[in-house]
């Protein structure tokens, strides 16, 4: 069941994940960036974790605005305004319901992406998270046209996101500071997709 409390394993999770990845993900923006990334997502994921413990929403839109909020408020760089921009778009288009149905999740993943690539303006193939999640909004409503569970279209939308985030060590950095880079950008992995597929398999992990 997509309610609160599934929202809340998902946070839960988020904040190990991020925090136990948080040494790769720097290391990650080292050759491409400011060695930041695995710092700024653990900073911002902590607080929002806290946040939510202090002060419980009463719904899953809550809980996610919530947690953009907190992103957008205390992670510098740009990956806290376009995570935290995502998180709150996400959470406004759940509206006050207590429980997500499958499509209204597979809406809500569509609203995040979209507010990803209107606010940074990266194009699928940039080298940046769009290239992570775009695929996972995609394969999860995929799996759920096809008649599949929400369980299924998460796992799904998971794999997709990591391929999707190993499919831009290849690219050439067209957003954020790997584009600075030009041709050296090519043959690293970016950070922010990377956290993008950890995100996602936590929250197929919730579903479990
Ligand atoms: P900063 O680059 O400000 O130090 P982070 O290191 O926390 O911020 O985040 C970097 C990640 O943000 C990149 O790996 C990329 O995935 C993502 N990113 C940067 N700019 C954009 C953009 N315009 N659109 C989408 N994602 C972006
Ligand atoms: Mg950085
Ligand atoms: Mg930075």
């Amino acid at each position: 069941i997509l309610d609160t409390a599934f929202f809340r394993r998902w946070l839960e999770l988020a904040a190990d994940a991020v925090h136990r990845e948080s040494p790769r993900l720097t290391e990650l923006d080292s050759p491409i960036g400011d060695a930041d990334h695995g710092s700024n997502m653990d900073r911002g994921f902590t607080a929002a974790a806290l946040a939510v413990r202090t002060d419980p929403p009463g719904t899953p839109g809550e809980l996610l605005v919530s947690v953009g909020r907190t992103l957008v408020s205390s992670v510098g760089g740009a990956s806290g305004p376009l995570y935290g921009t995502a998180l709150r778009r996400a959470g406004k288009a759940l509206g006050d319901t207590h429980e997500v149905t499958p499509p209204e999740l597979g809406e809500a993943l569509a609203a995040a992406v979209n507010a990803v690539r209107e606010l940074g303006g990266a194009e699928p193939g940039d080298k940046t998270m769009v290239d992570a999640l775009l695929p996972a909004s995609h394969a999860y409503t995929g799996v759920l046209t096809e008649g599949g569970s929400a369980q299924q279209a998460l796992a799904a939308a998971a794999d997709a996101a990591l391929a999707g985030a190993e499919a831009t060590v290849p690219l050439l950095a067209r957003k954020g500071r790997a584009s600075y880079l030009g041709e050296r950008s090519i043959g690293h992995q970016d950070p922010g997709a990377t956290s993008s597929a950890l995100l996602l398999a936590c929250l197929r992990d919730a579903s479990a």
